[in-house]
């Protein structure tokens, strides 16, 4: 019998601006392999590949970073207000629609979602599947379908929505669809092990890598905890092989790292697993645009990082306020982060190379908390980069936010957008974030003299 075919969508991102930080669908791929592995085949339309479409900046293509293409779109109602143009990140309406032309009509479409203020990039997305293939059950997983369910069912409306682990749930979806009998008793609910089904990108030249599922910390903005409740660490050597992999028969150059605790337990994970890349003369750039944790960055770890070609290096500080670190589980200290810095340097890095991420606009936080960590971090000689806070709900902030009236439990998902600056106060007004964007700029100036690369 022929295996049965699916399509793997990963639709548009719909913002006010967008940058591809070496992104790459994992969640999407990580059902991909496992429903390969219980017979499954594919057929993948990315519309955020950048290399596919050939449309973006030629310039950031090489090195797997760089801006996506943008069409230009009404802006959503809830943001009328917002003084940016609104757009869809990625391939053309035309490109999509000749990509779909070019494939026979499956009966099912695995729709993956992200950030949740995105979603009309994946209602956009679901409406030309529906007029393309009106006879496919569109499931829809991922960030936005596990945190926001009850919108994504009336907005985007799938045929079926999967909150949390995918795996084995959209292979149950599947089986019934296709009328396919099995045993499930001992199918994990997941499999992290093995190589991602790179193979179904025409063109790839930059890998995100997931080395660990998961975080054991609890800050209080995240939602890590909830979307992925358990934290495993893959096999050093399963990740080794899967570097090795893409290094040798791929070519690939440029690898991310997209874990969120990359650094825990590192005696028994990262330090084995690039002792094991350097041995097999893997000669790569790895990158981390997730933070990276400061405690862990001791002179053995820093000298192996720059062995190995870590480039990008991002370490979460978060502020230098011991409220807000409180709020991010105490990962980091100031002594942490300039023991850090001093060991980075010793083995080979400049300062000025390293990015620290501070968090700006949590509920209740102060002008001047941002202020005093933004010009600790250039006094130090290392780079800020401020991330926004989104409020995400299930989590402590969200509860914060609600009670300052800055989030309500159905607000529509666009409103939390960082770029809004959802927790911005009368006090505390957005031309207050807009001068510390700047004060960082041009403190991160005068540290590199020349201007960051922004991320969006
Ligand atoms: S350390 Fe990072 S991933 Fe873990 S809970 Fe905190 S913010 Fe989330």
């Amino acid at each position: 019998m022929k295996a049965p075919s699916v399509l793997l969508i990963n639709p548009w991102i719909a913002d006010f601006a967008a940058y591809d930080l070496w992104a790459k669908p994992l969640g999407l791929l990580y059902v991909g392999k496992f429903l390969r592995s219980y017979g499954y085949e594919f057929q993948l339309i990315d519309l955020t590949d950048r290399l596919r479409w050939n449309n973006s900046d030629p310039a950031t293509k090489l090195s797997g970073r760089g801006k996506y293409h943008k069409t230009i779109i009404p802006k959503p109602e809830a943001v009328t207000h917002v003084p940016r143009r609104f757009g869809l990140y990625g391939a053309t309406r035309e490109q999509f629609l000749s990509a779909l032309q070019n494939i026979d009509p499956p009966k099912a479409i695995l729709l993956t979602s992200h950030m949740s203020y995105w979603y009309p990039g994946v209602a956009e997305t679901v409406k030309i599947l529906r007029e393309s293939f009106p006879a496919a059950k569109i499931i829809l997983g991922g960030i936005y379908a596990s945190l926001f369910p009850e919108h994504a069912r009336k907005i985007v409306q799938p045929d079926h929505l999967i909150t949390g682990y995918g795996e084995k749930q959209t292979l149950m979806l599947l089986d019934t669809i296709h009328e396919i009998e099995r045993d499930y008793s001992a199918i994990p609910e997941f499999d992290d092990t093995g190589i991602l089904p790179w193979d179904l990108y025409t063109k790839i030249n930059a890998v995100a890598i997931m080395s660990s599922r998961g975080c054991p910390l609890h800050c209080d903005y995240c939602a890590t905890p909830y979307l992925n409740p358990r934290f495993l660490q893959r096999a050093p050597e399963d990740v080794i092989s899967e570097i090795v992999c893409l290094y040798e028969q791929f070519g690939i150059r440029q690898f991310a790292f997209y874990d969120d605790a990359l650094f825990i337990n590192k005696k028994r994970h990262i330090i084995p697993i690039l002792k094991g890349l350097l041995k097999h003369g893997v000669n790569a750039k790895f990158h981390t645009p997730n933070g990276l944790f400061a405690r862990e960055i001791d002179p053995e770890l820093a000298a192996l990082m720059k062995r190995a070609g870590f480039q990008t290096i991002r370490i979460s500080l978060e502020s230098i306020i011991p409220k807000w670190q409180k709020a991010s589980t105490d990962k980091v200290s100031t002594d942490h982060f300039e023991l850090a810095l001093n060991n980075l340097e010793n083995a080979g890095y400049k300062r000025s190379d390293i990015e620290a991420y501070l968090i700006m606009g949590l509920p209740g936080q102060r002008y001047s908390d941002i202020e005093k960590s933004i010009r600790y971090v250039a006094d130090l000689g290392a780079v800020s980069r401020l991330a926004s806070y989104s409020p995400i709900p299930h989590t402590a902030h969200w509860n914060r936010a609600k009670a300052l009236g800055s989030v309500w439990d159905d607000m529509d998902p666009l409103l939390t957008n960082n770029t809004l600056y959802p927790c911005a106060t009368d006090d505390f007004p957005v031309e207050k974030f807009l001068e510390l964007r700047q004060l960082s700029n041009d403190l991160n100036m005068s540290v590199r003299k020349q201007p960051l690369k922004e991320d969006n």
